[in-house]
């Protein structure tokens, strides 16, 4: 992996364009990992070139000026495809670009590509891409996680120092835990959605991998914000000003209470998995840091509460989706064209056909009450769980996964197995929580991650946690 310190030293010792020019050359040499679903080389070199300038001229724009990026194609960038590797936008050229990605380049970013994922964000392991499987460089034999798993491999396989994710019930975490990366997912209306294209939207949240826990700082000081396009943000003006996400950085981690849920030390959890955690987590006790049991009883239906509300926000988002279009010459001798459309049935993959179809039923008129009504009423009662935890600690330590990441084509055969990955990170969505993974140790080289939840728009005390679990570690 390459860190933010080392791009930077690259850049102040060659230049942004070099930078760049050695990104393309790295992705065109880890081409069989399938990380990215496409490039934008012409624009990025250009970028580049326009950042040795500033910087030659000492108007560098800040920390991340020249520093290339890759981008979860679920983003609008103007004028490239955004696919949502789906054949249904297989030719979709955006016409405007997301907030979060516009806030980048606004800093300086270099946006390298769009990263594979799977299919419209549903999915744990990116095997539902219409492009293909993503490779785990760690264990090939291995998935890398998903829905952002292209971003995750982007990262874990040294391409780029950070790349955007979007996190509907781990989509983040759950890949960088897969793959040893850093993976972020801020509290909910902390990054504007605007050109986030929505699979469920109370859910969906903007964040971003990286090598180190520090390094996310830079990345959420730029695109954490208000957005007159998404009225569910937050302003954080006075907040970047204070400091900013970085300003818990450095700090130890003496007498803070980590609280442990007990529900999730508890069955479903792998043997293996849970010592390397609590070996982890006793670290830190040696630090001072003080490990406290806490309660999340409501936690177990979280998996079923998180399937009704997610299917029946992405039935309804999917449905703008109407067909592909095409047009072609219906005669060779006379200048006639016709336009001719494929079903949603050819352009949609198997999966997300399976969320619209569960979606539409339990938001349908019989059994709107039972279910989608019985789910929110769930989420109230997770979030009131949290509330009631925190009231107990100062930040709460967690697996991100079950168990180690699946065996290529597990998720295929088992459904239930791609659908429990997400066992504890979804009631993190469904409460609106900011939540970050980090790895934390090894079985047999196949990387272990460590979640921590935080209280709303506590961002920057994770990631003074994680950066100083990151040197005990
Ligand atoms: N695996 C979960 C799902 O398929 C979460 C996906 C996500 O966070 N985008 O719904």
């Amino acid at each position: 992996m390459i860190n933010l310190e080392q791009t930077r030293k690259k850049i102040s010792e060659s230049s942004a364009l070099a930078v760049a020019e050695n990104t393309f050359e790295k992705i065109e040499k880890t081409k069989n990992l399938n990380a990215y679903i496409s490039l934008c080389k012409e624009r990025a070199l250009k970028q580049a070139a326009d950042s040795d300038a500033r910087i030659k001229a000492g108007k560098s724009l800040s920390v991340l000026d020249g520093v290339p990026i890759a981008v979860k194609d679920v983003m609008c960038i103007e004028g490239t495809k955004t696919t949502c590797a789906s054949r249904i936008l297989e030719n979709f050229v955006a016409p405007y670009t997301a907030t979060a990605v516009a806030k980048l380049e606004a800093a300086g970013a270099v946006v390298v590509g769009k990263t594979n994922m799977d299919e419209f964000a549903m999915g744990s392991s990116n095997e539902t891409s219409y492009f293909g499987k993503v490779v785990n460089p760690i264990v090939p034999e291995r998935i890398p996680g998903g829905s952002s798993g292209g971003s995750a491999v982007a990262v874990a396989s040294g391409t780029v120092p950070f790349a955007l994710g979007s996190d509907t019930g781990g989509s983040i975490r759950q890949p960088a835990a897969c793959t040893g990366s850093v993976g972020i997912k801020p509290t909910y209306g902390r990054v504007s959605r605007y050109g986030l294209i929505a699979y469920a939207s109370s859910l969906d949240q903007i964040g971003t991998f990286a090598a180190k826990a520090a390094d996310v700082a830079p990345i959420l000081n730029v695109i954490c914000g208000q957005d007159p396009h998404d009225n569910t943000t937050s302003a954080n003006t006075d907040f970047v000003s204070n400091g900013g996400f970085g300003s818990q950085l450095g700090k130890d981690i003496k007498g803070k209470i980590i609280g442990l849920p007990k529900e999730y030390f508890a069955e479903g959890l792998d043997p293996k998995c849970r010592e390397v955690i609590e070996n982890a987590l006793a670290k830190l006790e040696k630090e001072g840091a003080i490990l406290k049991e806490v309660s999340l009883p409501s936690i177990r239906y979280a998996i079923e509460s998180y399937y009704i509300i997610a299917t029946a926000e992405a039935s309804s988002n999917l449905s703008r989706f109407d067909g592909i279009r095409y047009t072609r010459r219906s005669s060779e001798s006379q200048n006639l064209f016709d336009t001719y459309s494929k079903s949603r049935g050819e352009g949609f993959g198997h999966e997300v056909k399976l969320r619209i179809l569960l979606g539409s039923f339990v938001l349908s008129s019989g059994f709107y009450d039972a279910y989608y009504v019985q789910a929110q009423k769930v989420r109230r009662v997770i979030t009131d769980d949290f509330k009631r935890a925190f009231a107990e600690c100062d930040i709460i330590a967690s697996p991100a996964t079950p168990g180690l990441p699946q065996l290529i084509g597990e998720c295929e055969k088992d459904h239930l197995s791609m659908v429990m990955s997400d066992l504890y990170t979804v009631s993190v969505n469904l409460a609106g929580l900011p939540g970050l993974v980090q790895p934390c140790g090894k079985i047999d080289e196949i990387p272990v991650g460590l979640q921590w939840i935080g209280k709303s728009f506590e961002e920057a005390k994770l990631l003074g946690v994680a950066d100083f679990a990151e040197r005990v570690f």
